[in-house]
């Protein structure tokens, strides 16, 4: 049973729902020890073109204006009323997008933490999209990101690692966990090992394993890179609800990832040290 989630969005990146009380009071109901809220950080309009902003559907996500004026004050709001039954930590989901450090830095200055979401990473000189764009050859292109933004220090988890599987391309055009794959796992996974990284267990990967048919064998979380994954002995590895709706925090979902963890014998741990 979750005794702590630190993946959770708001109705603010426009594809959730809820404000930070709803899933307040929701996890002091389940009996949860600690929040983490981390929705969808704002991206400045000039870090890409129009189209790139587009493609990663970055239109949607909080503006900077709202996450200074309604995310930041219900935080604070929720961590003065409800502080003492539990704890709560304010943090975004952001991706990394190399020379602009600053901008999480400045970010950071009032969070807890980042996590760290590839949703979209720079390839041959533009932003190509996890969920399409990853292939034999371009998959490179995103274990690089993911190594460089553990590198700097600013993200205390990747959040589904393995996203890079959802719509992979082999050689053959196929969708097969091949030696790419297995290569980039074990690089995500020493680097994260190495340097104290979380790697999250997303239980949202089933939903959206599901949209495209998928039903046993999920897209992600995915078996194949969490068999690896195990092998590194001291990577620290969380489960994350991605909830994107209050009733999810501690989902059917879940608790089918908290099951695949036990079966596949991975060592979970129950909070993240912030
Ligand atoms: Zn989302
Ligand atoms: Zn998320």
């Amino acid at each position: 049973m979750l005794k702590a989630n630190y993946h959770t969005h708001t109705k603010l990146c426009n594809h959730a729902v809820g404000m930070p009380e709803d899933y307040v009071l929701k996890a002091i109901e389940l009996g949860f020890k600690e929040l983490g809220m981390s929705c969808h950080a704002p991206v400045p309009r000039d870090f890409m073109s129009e189209e790139e902003y587009i493609n990663n559907w970055l239109q949607r996500n909080m503006t900077l204006e709202e996450y200074y004026t309604i995310y930041l004050p219900a935080l604070d709001e929720v961590i003065a009323k409800y502080g003492k039954q539990i704890k709560i930590y304010k943090g975004l989901e952001t991706e990394y997008i190399p020379g602009h450090e600053e901008y999480y830095i400045g970010l950071l200055a009032n969070l807890d933490y980042l996590n760290l979401g590839i949703h979209y990473f720079l390839s041959d000189g533009i932003e190509k999209n996890s969920y399409d764009d990853v292939d034999y050859k371009t998959i490179y292109d995103y274990a690089n990101v993911a190594v460089m933004a553990m590198k700097t220090g600013l993200f205390k988890c990747l959040v589904h690692p393995d996203l890079f599987y959802f719509n992979y391309k082999d050689e053959n055009g196929k969708q097969t966990f091949d030696k790419h794959c297995k290569a980039v796992t074990n690089l995500i996974c020493k680097t994260a090992s190495d340097l104290g990284v979380y790697l999250e267990v997303n239980a949202n990967g089933l939903a959206n394993s599901k949209k495209y048919g998928f039903k046993d064998e999920w897209l992600y979380p995915r078996k194949e890179f969490w068999k690896i994954a195990k092998t590194y002995p001291n990577l620290k590895i969380i489960i994350g609800a991605d909830a994107h709706d209050m009733a999810k925090l501690y989902s059917e979902d879940v608790k089918k990832v908290e099951q695949f963890c036990a079966d596949l014998g991975l060592k979970v741990l129950d909070f993240m040290e912030i």
